[in-house]
């Protein structure tokens, strides 16, 4: 008998996992409980697109590299009747830019990355210079440049994911999980803000930065948080050549957006939890105290820019180890599985992603790309699983 499936948030993982389950024909009802269609508060819209395979773990590459491909195709095999499914795919590439401190991780990277096929290459100053003669040199001891990789618009590839999942027969709910009723077993319902009740055989919570809330509601405890990361928009009066989606050690990155430039520069420092109006406290000089220098140091002529508008965003940040935590978590209830905690790279892994839970959920292993290696058994062994270098 084939299996219904409730999906907890459908944002780009919840649907990216719905419009799998549903290619594959193996699932019986697929429902996704998503509250807001508009998507105004979730992490995919906030985010800036990038996908690279300029990683360390050998698992987030090959992540990347479906991803890289899927993307590729997306528009030719999403498209739907009222969708054209554009996701802006632009295969402008990605470029690290390291101090001294740097040049062993990025290295060792990029031995990493060649190995698996990328096809990246190390650039000293001076070949840094020649080729992107706008980007700044004075502390960049070397730089990693993969042409190959890119970026995508975020929303467009989750309501990609949404109507081709929805044209496939699968069921959005607009509402809200509120509780879970849990046998010794398993879960066996969710309790639904409008009143109702949704029965299922396997649950997936992809909850994103409310991923660690669901979990409390079996009881279990999850190490992700949501973690505020503002991104801003700004204009360049001076001609800057065609750059890829630059990003140095501090974790300040940029890439070209219309006219103008997204990016930004995690704040390390804040507290965890949700921060919604940035105009005021920690956010409200941050552009021009913390990340505008920044910027500049990566492309001089930055030092005269206008800055447009700023929004927050929230990684579902994984405290433990800053990567996704994929499959079951909660302790007796093995119908519950998640994927969450992408901390930053959750729109590149998408589509690998929901691929992965897809077989989790019809076959109760990885069928394509083994990552068991990033289960909630590392946080119960505590062998954290980490980026090295640029994260
Ligand atoms: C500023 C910024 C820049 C980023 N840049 C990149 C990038 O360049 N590349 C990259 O790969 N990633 C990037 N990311 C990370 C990426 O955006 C996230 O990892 C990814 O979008 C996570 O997708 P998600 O579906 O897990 O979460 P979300 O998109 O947040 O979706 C979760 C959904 O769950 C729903 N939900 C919440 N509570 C409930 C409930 N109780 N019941 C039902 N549903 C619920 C929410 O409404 C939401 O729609 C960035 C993030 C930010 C903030």
């Amino acid at each position: 008998m084939k299996s219904d499936i409730v999906i907890i948030g459908g944002g780009i993982i919840g649907s990216a996992a719905a419009y799998f389950l549903a290619a594959s024909g193996e699932a019986g009802g697929i429902t996704v409980v998503e509250p807001d269609a508009t998507y105004a508060k979730a992490a995919t819209p906030a985010g800036a697109g990038g996908v690279r395979r300029l990683m360390s773990l050998l698992e987030n590459i090959r992540m990347s590299r479906f991803s890289l491909d899927f993307y590729a195709g997306f528009e030719a095999a999403m498209a739907t009747d009222d969708n054209p499914a554009d996701i802006q795919f632009r295969r402008q590439g990605y470029l690290f830019l390291t101090n001294v401190q740097g040049v062993r991780d990025l290295t060792r990277n990029f031995e990493t990355q060649t190995d698996e096929g990328v096809a990246a290459e190390l650039l000293d100053a001076d070949a840094l210079r020649a080729r992107f003669p706008s980007v700044g040199t004075r502390d960049v001891a070397l730089a990693c440049h993969s042409p190959e990789d890119g970026w995508i618009d975020p929303h467009a590839a989750l309501m990609g994911f949404r109507r081709k999942a929805a044209r496939l027969g699968v069921t959005y709910v607009q509402d809200r999980v509120v509780g879970c009723e849990t046998s010794r077993a398993s879960l066996k319902h969710v309790a639904l803000e409008s009143g109702g009740t949704l029965k299922g055989d396997i649950f997936l919570n992809t909850a994103g930065a409310w991923a660690g809330e669901i979990a409390a509601m079996t009881g279990a405890a999850l190490p992700v948080v949501p973690m505020c990361r503002v991104q801003h928009f700004w204009r360049c009066a001076h001609a800057i050549e065609p750059l890829p989606l630059v990003k140095d050690d501090s974790g300040a990155f940029f890439r070209p957006e219309g006219d103008g430039f997204v990016g930004g520069r995690p704040s390390w420092e804040i507290e965890p939890g949700f921060i919604w109006d940035i105009d005021r406290g920690y956010f409200a000089d941050y552009f021009e105290e913390t990340v505008w220098q920044l910027l500049a140091n990566m492309v001089p002529k930055f030092e005269t820019i206008k800055l447009q508008r700023s929004w927050p965003g929230h990684y579902a940040q994984n405290l433990f180890d800053g990567n996704m935590i994929i499959g079951r978590y909660s302790k007796g209830h093995d119908n519950i599985l998640t994927a969450c905690g992408f901390s930053g790279h959750g729109i590149m892994h998408a589509p690998a992603v929901g691929r992965a839970l897809c077989e989790l959920a019809l076959t109760g292993e990885f069928q394509t790309l083994d990552l068991s290696r990033m289960g909630f058994a590392r946080v119960l062994d505590d062998t954290p699983y980490r980026e090295l270098g640029i994260k």
